[in-house]
């Protein structure tokens, strides 16, 4: 579903010269997997995402979703950022239904679709808030719905929970365990938390920094819902 094939990535620096991101890096994700990246601060985790998702200009390699080139955003990928990035002038509904109007739904059908969404992240209730009269939990989980009701065929996910509490962190935890259970969207997920990574995913590759590059992968083989995975925990912390 995405390949990504001898990508190499470097930003302009302005104090002069070029600094590599990504040094070669190679990864295919399949339909419906769940993988996270891992990773000391400034390895590459974001840039690889913003690639996939079409922010970012790639000038070796390539990038594919479902055997095409990726060349710009696209509705087939939506992005989960850290900072929720809702527009503080919308009621959460109108949040999540924002994109829908993009898509050219009527109305009526935008709303209902929201509240589908909201229901899935248990917000319903909040319906009519605004961002600022919500929790950080419940800023998330609107981001979330709002990701979900462009049905997007590929999630990608930075660091999205690392703004909230342990206890909240939790929650969401279990609610994007399920919404993947019953989606099983192709999700790409960000996070600096190992245990968070070997609890959702399916895959959890590790990443070195200077320049970037996927050192180490780890395959996640025990059943899901999936509280603990002691062992593999304490592998993948050798490996950062
Ligand atoms: P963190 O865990 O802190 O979020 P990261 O692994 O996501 O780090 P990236 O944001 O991908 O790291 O950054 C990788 C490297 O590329 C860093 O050294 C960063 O300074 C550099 N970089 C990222 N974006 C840009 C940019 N737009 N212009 C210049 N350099 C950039
Ligand atoms: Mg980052």
């Amino acid at each position: 579903m995405i390949q990504i094939d001898h990508v190499s990535k470097s930003f302009d620096q302005r104090t002069g010269g070029n600094f590599m991101a990504l040094d070669d890096v190679s990864l295919n994700i399949k339909e419906g997997e769940f993988v996270s990246l891992l990773g000391p601060s400034g390895c590459g985790k974001s840039t690889i995402l913003n690639l996939v998702a079409g922010l970012e200009p790639y000038a070796q390699g390539s990038i594919k979703v479902n055997g095409k080139s990726i060349t710009a955003p696209g509705p087939d990928r939506v992005v989960v950022f850290q900072e929720h990035a809702l527009f503080p002038w919308l009621t959460v509904l109108e949040n999540v239904a924002f994109g829908l109007k993009q898509k050219g739904i009527g109305k009526k059908e935008r709303i209902e679709m929201a509240m589908e969404q909201m229901k899935l992240v248990h917000l319903s209730k909040f319906a009519d808030r605004y961002p600022h009269e919500l929790s950080g939990g419940m800023k998330q989980r609107a981001a979330i719905a709002r990701a979900l009701a462009m049905d997007p065929q590929i999630l990608l996910m930075d660091e999205p929970f690392a703004a909230l509490d342990e206890q909240t962190r939790l929650i969401l935890h279990k609610e994007l365990e399920e919404i993947w259970m019953r989606t099983r969207k192709t999700i790409l997920f960000i996070t600096h938390n190992i245990r968070e990574a070997v609890i959702l995913s399916d895959r959890v590759l590790v990443m070195s920094t200077r320049p970037g590059k996927i050192k180490k992968e780890f395959t996640v083989q025990a059943a899901r819902p999936r509280d603990s995975a002691d062992t593999l925990l304490h592998h993948v912390e050798h490996a950062i």
